[in-house]
């Protein structure tokens, strides 16, 4: 029967060898490198001309409900600040928020140069 020595193999216990060395030497844990992006700038959103050319829209919740709305879509007039708050499922998909945004904002303030979202699935997935 074929016996597998572990000795005869030293690569196998190299990787753990290294992590342990690593996590106990100061030096290398005080000059570990990031391992995420740096920040970006913050540039402010140029400001809307008109009442209704520019909405933010964010989700808020979920909020205790007898139904089964639990969120709100929150849809703010940029140069107003005018709010709709509209109560939604909480399962809601973008499609259906791209038609509730139809129904309820656009029929009646016209088409926008300019949605702002905090890119939640719900405002940008791909229909
Ligand atoms: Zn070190």
């Amino acid at each position: 029967m074929l016996q597998i020595r572990l000795q005869n193999f030293p690569c196998i216990s190299m990787r753990s060898d290294f992590k342990d060395c690593i996590r106990r030497c100061n030096l290398c844990q005080m000059n570990k490198q990031p391992t995420s992006l740096p920040d970006g700038v913050v540039t402010p959103l140029p400001l809307p001309r008109e009442p209704f050319s520019s909405i933010a829209i964010d989700i808020a919740g979920p909020y205790p409900t007898d139904n089964k709305k639990e969120i709100i879509l929150v849809v703010l007039a940029r140069f107003t600040g005018f709010p709709y708050l509209i109560p939604v499922s909480q399962n809601i998909t973008a499609v259906e928020t791209a038609n509730l945004l139809i129904e309820q904002i656009f029929s009646v303030h016209g088409f926008l140069t300019c949605i702002v979202s905090d890119r939640d699935p719900k405002c940008t997935s791909r229909f």
